[in-house]
């Protein structure tokens, strides 16, 4: 048998003792092949002169030449400037920290070699503060045949210290001491050079290779460990799943009459995808074991009318519904829909949220405890121990990524007190990009809503300054006095729900002053429930033809005949959210606007956001846009989940991986199952954790 590396302590090596060890430990860092798997975050090539005519903006590089002028500068912060030449082009040092011993030793004549970044100073190219040497006439650079590694480090840990023991490390690996998990017939097939040779190069590239190539992380051996890294995420998802797949849930055999009625009632018929993505439900619900589905469709698509007909195929067998959705707002729109389709059949709607108290609040618990409601609504109340739910067995959360992992987990518990697991079907217009679909969504089921109802106009949008915010006001106007209604959205100036509210507040009152004629309603989160479902109503019926409001808005809500909408501070907000804003408008016959009020100036990550907004209002595009500009955790809100703590993926950069992960993942899975348990604890040591989220 032998010693594998990852069973020698980090103390085994040279240098180390158990403060040292504690240093390591910060960084996760406890045996030799934690080392191993530490790898650089960059590389610097010293390993050559470079002549000054070629060097780059931005490059790290070793120089020589001649001293050809040392003088202090004094400009806006004192410093020293010291000229160099060598035969093809000058160059200038530049310290603001210097002695004057450093003054002297620079002076006119004198060979230094130094390394450091190019930067473009008041005197053309400049490196601050270089690393620099005085080396005599003929001292000839030893070079070295390798590039040198930087490594994340901690408080009290040298890059010379870590070099040396990743130095230590790799003088022990061999092909035996560090198992190679991913068996050769995988690693043939998806072109994978083994494990310990990775490694190997990892810790230090030869010269020759493609500098740029190795950040962007392209390289076969970067590719090589974010392959087997993704593997395990992957492995550890389809674990979850299977496992999740063997729980019991009530078994619903077919769509049954309420679903016929429901149909027969509404003024339209269902279009050819919702009609599918039905399908799809109904076989999750026969198979007697849990549905997790998530259905997306972008804003407007129809995902109610696919949420209300599967929840009434289980209530036709028995039991019971609750539907979740994220703000009140959205949840009183669901409440209203439902209601309004379910009660003529014979239906009870029960109403659940935070701000219900008293005795309309006992009442309500009672009916979802005793089973009288069929169907309830509300906000994540509805997770509150306080509400015990008759037979749920159908769970359906609205606009997933606004809710933690963790609060579905919490609901799913609700139901397991009768031996079975609810279904969950999980509805998002933030459409999943497929670097998200594969990492935490892998373990739902997924169904897309691909068609929009007839009679949609595309929304055409505007890119304003605030500068012309009249221009803005008149527009308003003109279109309310043609009979169409507008919205008027304004966002999160600072991060505090009681300032966006006070600017709503504000603005309302502003626009009422200039707009004297219009009949001017305000929404915002601080309101009673009555007072914003009484708004809502009043605006849905067009008394209100202006509807002043915070994000509050931002999800569900659905007034056809309103075809403007004004967004102020627009670059605040993330692209999905403004997505989601203007799939408000756009729902009926009107061709519809949305004006975006900017506040100038702008940056370059507002300009590029907004012209995204301009170019597509392709929901897909969007979110793939917005998780490069924002990254994945705060796209889904599942950052405290652990999901993205990659060592060395990045799913951004390696999706071109992700098919062929997904293929390899389920060719181990099948064929190789002995490698899973041993992929799993190298790259995700506390997977269980997660287990069933
Ligand atoms: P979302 O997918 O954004 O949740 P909704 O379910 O709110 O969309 O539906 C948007 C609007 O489209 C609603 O007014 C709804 O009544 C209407 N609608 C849904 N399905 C159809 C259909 N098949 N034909 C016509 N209108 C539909
Ligand atoms: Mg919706």
């Amino acid at each position: 048998m032998i010693d594998g590396l990852d069973t020698q302590d980090v103390r085994e090596l040279k240098g180390v003792g158990n403060a040292m060890a504690e240093k390591l430990a910060k960084l996760h860092l406890h045996t030799v092949q934690d080392l191993l798997f530490h790898l650089p975050i960059r590389y610097q090539d010293r390993t050559r002169v470079v002549p000054i005519n070629l060097l780059r903006f931005g490059d790290e590089a070793v120089m020589e030449g001649q001293v050809i002028g040392c003088e202090i500068k004094m400009g806006k912060r004192r410093s020293l400037l010291c000229r160099i030449k060598d035969h093809t082009g000058t160059l200038c040092l530049r310290f603001f920290h210097f002695s004057a011993a450093q003054k002297n030793q620079l002076e006119q004549g004198k060979r230094i070699r130094c390394f450091g970044e190019i930067r473009r100073g008041s005197s053309g190219f400049e490196i601050y503060h270089p690393e620099y040497k005085i080396i005599d006439e003929n001292g000839i650079h030893t070079e070295s045949a390798q590039l040198t590694p930087i490594y994340p480090l901690t408080e009290g840990l040298t890059q010379a210290k870590i070099r040396q023991l990743c130095e230590q490390a790799l003088e022990r690996l061999t092909p035996y001491n560090l198992r190679e998990w991913l068996p050769g017939d995988i690693r043939t097939q998806f072109s994978l050079p083994p494990l310990s040779d990775a490694i190997q190069f990892l810790h230090h590239p030869s010269r020759e290779v493609d500098l740029e190539q190795l950040r962007l992380g392209s390289h076969p051996a970067q590719y090589r460990l974010s392959f087997e890294e993704l593997m395990a995420h992957q492995l550890s998802l389809i674990g979850k799943r299977v496992q999740a797949k063997q729980d019991v849930a009530i078994k619903v055999a077919e769509a049954g009459e309420l679903s016929r009625r429901l149909l027969e009632q509404l003024p339209f018929s269902p279009t050819g995808a919702q009609q599918r993505v039905f399908q799809d439900v109904l076989t999750d619900l026969a198979t007697g074991h849990p549905m997790l589905r998530l259905v997306q469709g972008d804003v407007g698509s129809g995902k109610t009318l696919v949420a209300a007909l599967a929840a009434a195929s289980v209530v036709q067998a028995g039991y019971q519904v609750a539907i979740m959705a994220p703000t009140e707002i959205l949840a009183e729109q669901h409440y209203i829909n439902f209601s309004q389709w379910f009660e003529p059949l014979g239906l009870k709607v029960a109403w659940m949220t935070g701000k219900l108290k008293g005795k309309t609040r006992e009442k309500e618990l009672n009916n979802i405890a005793s089973g009288a409601a069929q169907v309830i609504v509300g906000t994540h109340a509805l997770f509150q121990d306080t509400v015990d739910f008759d037979r749920l067995a159908l769970a359906i959360i609205d606009e997933q990524h606004r809710f933690g992992v963790h609060q579905r987990m919490a609901l799913r518990e609700k139901g397991m007190k009768h031996g079975f697991q609810p279904h969950q079907l999980i509805m998002t217009a933030t459409p999943i990009p497929r670097t998200l679909a594969m990492s935490a969504y892998a373990n739902l089921d997924c169904s897309i809503i691909d068609e929009l109802p007839p009679g949609r106009t595309p929304v055409n949008t505007i890119v304003v300054s605030d500068q012309r915010r009249q221009e803005v006001i008149d527009r308003v106007k003109n279109a309310c006095e043609e009979g169409k209604q507008a919205y008027w959205v304004c966002t999160l100036i600072e991060d505090s729900e009681a300032l966006q509210c006070q600017a709503a507040e504000d603005t309302a009152i502003l626009l009422q002053e200039q707009l004297s004629d219009l009949s001017i309603g305000l929404v915002h989160g601080r309101l009673k429930s009555q007072e914003k479902a009484a708004i809502m109503a009043r605006f849905k019926a067009g008394d209100i033809q202006l509807l002043v409001a915070t994000t509050v808005i931002e999800v569900g809500v659905d007034v056809p005949n309103s075809s403007l909408m004004v967004i102020e501070n627009p670059e605040r907000l993330g692209l999905a959210q403004l997505h989601q804003l203007r799939g408000r408008v756009g729902r009926g016959k009107a061709a519809s606007h949305c004006v975006l009020l900017y506040k100038s100036p702008l940056g370059q990550q507002g300009k590029e956001r907004l012209s995204t907004m301009r170019e597509t209002s392709d929901g897909f595009k969007i979110a793939e846009k917005d998780l490069e500009l924002r990254g994945p955790g705060e796209l889904l809100g599942t950052r405290q989940t652990g999901l993205w703590e990659f060592k060395v993926a990045d799913l951004q950069r390696d999706k071109a991986l992700l098919d062929d992960v997904q293929r390899a993942a389920a060719q181990l899975y099948r064929h190789f199952p002995e490698c899973i348990s041993p992929l799993l604890s190298r790259w995700l040591p506390n997977h269980d954790q997660y287990l069933n989220v």
